[in-house]
């Protein structure tokens, strides 16, 4: 048996991307220009929306989006607590208020109630977090925000490629924000893409991802654009580079087959674990949509005689990378110091966290290694069970 240590996550990058990526260093362009607007136009087509906007980061484009939906001041943005740090720092990097909300037990994407239960006379947006690569429940998110005239802006950095009955996530909100960090289910090293179908928030967020200027150094330095530029607000500097975009767009092709790989490790551990009586898996509404980028278990109260961080050091032990998602954010000092938050605020959350691992889920994984993390799971399940 091969004892070598199965990390948490790895990047899946192929002779075509290296290929790609040498062709742009050897092109002579390598920041924002021509790769990055046909890998705008690729992924714009592939989830089914109008406008594209490549920046640096998820966090960027969450922030770009806020910025174009005019959000400031006085003004409140319901977030789930289970999600990273970006979600809700993007709120506060515009001096408004960001309010934890619970989660769905079943799948821990936001709980509709509890968003409904927060809406005040001051919250103007929402931002659905698709967990682990599922959906949300978007038709009551959708009807809740409408009634309440809120924007919806998805935080999708799990959720590429995933569907919400039928429809792509992409397609759906008023913006929405995907993360081509290097252990997404695509990856640009770092990157990110803001979609949407308003004209005026996408031209918002391309002139606020570039100095608050009125055209790109594309436009202005080569033939067919000029020296002139204006600028119209005090913008950041967001840009994707070349060099990122020529990866994504292969990545963008390889999307399909990396998921059928995932897919197939969900597969083998949902089999595995399904008949676990001190594993809890996470309902899934429908296996094909899922983009697979978790794969959680939670562990049954009262069935093992080891906490969930013993739980972790045995598989670390055993050689298997884990990770947990997340830490909710109400639980870190700066909300509780700021915001007053107790554990006990947001129920949910702090109980999906405290009995959450999230095993290695990802395309360069062969089945044999999947049946190591499965088998070391059930192994420490079954030397500890009470
Ligand atoms: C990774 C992640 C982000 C941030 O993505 P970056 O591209 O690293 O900025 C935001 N939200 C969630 C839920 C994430 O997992």
């Amino acid at each position: 048996m091969t004892t070598s240590p199965i990390p948490f996550a790895l990047p899946d990058i192929t002779e075509r991307e290296k290929a790609e990526v040498a062709a742009t260093l050897d092109s002579g362009w390598i920041t924002t220009g021509p790769r990055t607007k046909a890998f705008e136009r690729e992924f714009a087509a592939t989830v089914g929306n109008t406008h594209a906007v490549a920046v640096n980061s998820c966090t960027a484009a969450l922030h770009l989006a806020l910025e174009a939906a005019g959000i400031g001041p006085g003004d409140e943005v319901i977030v789930p607590s289970l999600t990273f740090a970006a979600s809700a720092e993007v709120v506060r990097y515009l001096g408004a208020r960001p309010v934890l909300v619970d989660v769905l037990s079943s799948n821990h994407n936001i709980d509709p109630a509890a968003m409904a239960a927060a809406v005040t006379s001051r919250t103007r947006a929402v931002i659905p977090v698709h967990f682990a690569g599922q959906a949300c429940d978007m038709d009551r998110v959708l009807d809740i925000a409408r009634s309440a005239n809120l924007a919806v802006i998805e935080d999708a950095a799990h959720a590429f490629p995933t569907f919400y009955r039928g429809r792509a996530i992409g397609s759906l909100g008023d913006v929405t924000c995907f993360s081509f960090y290097a252990t997404k289910t695509i990856t640009t090293g770092e990157g990110g893409m803001a979609v949407t179908a308003r004209d005026d928030w996408a031209e918002r967020m391309r002139v606020m991802s570039l100095h608050g200027i009125s055209k790109d150094a594309w436009k202005r330095y080569s033939a067919e654009g000029n020296w002139y530029y204006e600028i119209v607000a005090p913008g950041f500097k967001y840009n994707m580079t070349d060099i990122a975009a020529a990866l994504g767009s292969v990545q963008l092709r390889r999307a399909g087959e990396m998921l059928e790989k995932r897919r197939a490790v969900s597969r083998a551990y949902i089999d595995a674990f399904s008949d676990c009586d001190a594993l809890e898996l996470l309902q899934v509404r429908d296996f094909d949509e899922h983009s697979w980028h978790l794969f959680v278990i939670k562990l049954r109260e009262g069935t093992l005689r080891i906490t969930r961080n013993e739980f972790i050091l045995e598989l670390k032990a055993l050689g298997i990378g884990t990770s947990v998602h997340f830490i909710p954010l109400h639980l870190h000092p700066y909300y509780r110091e700021t915001y007053g938050y107790s554990p006990e605020d947001v129920p949910a959350a702090l109980d999906a966290y405290e009995r959450s691992i999230s095993l290695p889920i990802y395309s360069t994984m062969t089945s044999t290694t999947v049946e190591r993390v499965a088998w070391s799971v059930l192994d420490v399940v079954n030397r500890h069970q009470r």
